[in-house]
């Protein structure tokens, strides 16, 4: 089964053409991080490639060498903002798998021992 073609009125989408504000951490020529603004826990941040794609199924594979490069900058960061015992990263594709906003996005959520995240 193909995934639907990529929607470029998608919620990120637009936070990318900066017409819905986001709470931005970190951007360069090809990928952006921002605060997600329903967190499971304090310090949820998305990181997402400036480039179209609906999700990692689809993604043009000379993007993600970048993308998973920012990935790792962005928890690198996030560990020792939010003094963190580790680093949940996760990313879904396609409704069955959990996902809601349909522009390639990697969840980044510090975690700490005994603490569990919000629902
Ligand atoms: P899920 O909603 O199951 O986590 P996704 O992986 O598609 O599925 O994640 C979408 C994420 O985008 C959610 O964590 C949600 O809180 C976040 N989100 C939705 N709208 C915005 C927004 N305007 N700014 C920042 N984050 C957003």
């Amino acid at each position: 089964m193909t995934s639907p073609a990529y929607d470029p009125n998608n919620i990120f989408a637009k936070i990318l053409k900066g017409e819905i504000p986001s709470y931005r951490i970190y951007e360069d020529e090809h990928t952006v991080a921002f605060m997600d603004v329903m967190p499971q826990a304090p310090g949820h941040t998305l990181v997402l490639p400036k480039s179209a794609s609906r999700n990692l199924l689809d993604a043009d594979p000379t993007v993600l060498p970048h993308l998973i490069t920012t990935v790792q900058k962005v928890a690198v960061a996030i560990q020792e903002a939010f003094e963190a015992d580790g680093v949940y990263i996760a990313q879904f594709n396609e409704p069955a798998a959990g996902q809601t906003v349909f522009h390639l996005h990697f969840h980044i959520i510090p975690r700490h021992e005994g603490i569990a995240l919000k629902p």
